[in-house]
């Protein structure tokens, strides 16, 4: 079935609104502009919802607090779309919201640049919706069931773009019973054999696989760590570690670097790695950069190259979340201190590390100071060039939206 046959079979979003009321804790939160109410801390509910109804939260005067995204099979009970002023939620509003959505996106869409989050959940005001951009091709995400009654209004608002495609989270892909018909990588257009897209970030072109890659098949959000990392690049030898289908060393090679050796222990990752180096083989400096691979665990391969006595100029760590819950943000952190010091082992005297965390239960002050504490333990104290976070097209409204930070540092 297509993705558009899939959409016009699913029933209409139920016209009955659930009425809760919540904790006074959970009050002040959502008046703060929390987007998530929790099922523990609902203390009244008119009746049993599905997944999408709309339910109104009130607050202790039995006042409007809020509207928001119901879904009976989720901890996260309701995901707010609008607090304090009551809102008709339909088709216009979710035009609405895109199109702000949008034209805050507007000055990353140039000649240069063609791939961004268009839409970024809770922090663009819709909760559990992810939409990529990759040139003419939308990549849908939802982390909910409740999006699926609103899915056709979505996709209503994105006619501008040639295609769409479907994907829906690990969780949300076995709650079969909600999906009505709808499956994970679903596309709007007719399949392609391949599904690689080819977009341009900052004037290198990267493909990306929607369907069978990680997340949306690109890291969209380390789009201005690499254009960092091409600035300091000219003439330096590169580790990148971690790196997927080879993002920061197409941007180092670009800004002249002479080796770039990428480690990540995914093969399909490794290819991709391998086709976007061709790519981009049109551009002088990618063309006589001199390329490596290595498709093994970072942290085996940190161990031989240090045995080895490899150095590099520059040593880029950009890990995989370590930390899915509160109860293992010691884990993540021992985890950072152990791959600044393993990094630290191949950087050169007074070479840059560059370290990332995408654990959104990691704060950011934790995470720098593991990162230097660890660097002071290894006797080489760091030197911040910048610490930095989020672009523009992955704006942060709330604590756990705030999931990147990034080192630059040199190493004496
Ligand atoms: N830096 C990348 C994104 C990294 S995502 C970019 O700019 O696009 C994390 C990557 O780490 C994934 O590609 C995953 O395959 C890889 N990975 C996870 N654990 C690993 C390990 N122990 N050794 C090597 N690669 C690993």
């Amino acid at each position: 079935m297509q993705f558009h046959e899939a959409l016009s079979q699913i029933p209409k979003p139920s016209e009955q609104r659930i009425a809760l009321r919540v904790s006074a804790e959970a009050e002040k939160i959502i008046r703060q502009g929390h987007p998530w109410v929790f099922d523990q801390s609902i203390i009244e509910q008119s009746h049993r919802g599905v997944p999408g109804e709309l339910a109104v939260i009130f607050d202790s005067k039995r006042k409007f607090l809020a509207i928001g995204l119901y879904d009976p099979t989720s901890p996260i009970r309701v995901r707010v779309l609008q607090k304090g002023k009551p809102a008709t939620i339909d088709s216009n509003w979710f035009q609405e919201k895109i199109k702000t959505a949008i034209a805050l996106r507007k000055p990353l869409n140039n000649k240069n640049t063609n791939g961004y989050r268009l839409v970024h959940g809770e922090n663009d005001g819709l909760p559990g919706l992810v939409i990529d951009r990759y040139a003419q091709t939308l990549v849908i995400k939802l982390y909910t069931p409740a999006w699926v009654p609103h899915l056709q209004d979505i996709c209503s608002a994105l006619t501008s773009f040639e295609h769409l495609i479907l994907r829906l989270s690990r969780s949300l892909n076995k709650q079969t019973k909600y999906l009505h018909g709808l499956t994970d990588g679903m596309t709007l257009t007719p399949q392609t054999t391949e599904h690689l897209i080819l977009f341009k970030e900052n004037g290198l072109t990267f493909e990306c696989d929607p369907i069978n890659g990680q997340k949306t098949g690109f890291f969209l959000d380390q789009r201005e760590n690499r254009e960092r990392v091409k600035k300091l690049s000219k003439n330096k030898s590169v580790l990148n570690l971690f790196s997927y289908t080879g993002g920061f060393s197409l941007y180092a090679a670009d800004g002249g670097a002479k080796e770039i050796v990428s480690v990540d222990f995914s093969v399909p990752a490794t290819q991709a790695t391998l086709r976007n180096i061709e790519h981009n083989g049109h551009l002088s400096n990618v063309k006589s950069a001199k390329f490596e691979t290595i498709t093994k665990d970072a942290f085996e391969v940190l161990d031989e190259m240090k045995k080895h006595n490899s150095k590099f100029d520059i040593v880029i760590l950009d890990p995989p979340m370590f930390a899915q819950n509160q109860s293992q943000i010691e884990t993540a952190l021992s985890a950072y201190r152990k791959l600044t010091q393993l990094g630290l082992n191949v950087l050169k005297p007074n070479g840059i590390l560059v370290q990332a965390s995408c654990s959104s239960r990691v704060d950011a002050d934790s995470f720098f100071e593991t990162v230097h504490k660890s660097a002071k333990e290894a006797g080489r104290p760091l030197q911040e060039i910048e610490r930095t976070g989020h672009a523009l097209d992955h704006p942060i409204t709330f604590k756990e939206g705030a999931y990147l930070k990034c080192l630059f540092a040199i190493a004496p």
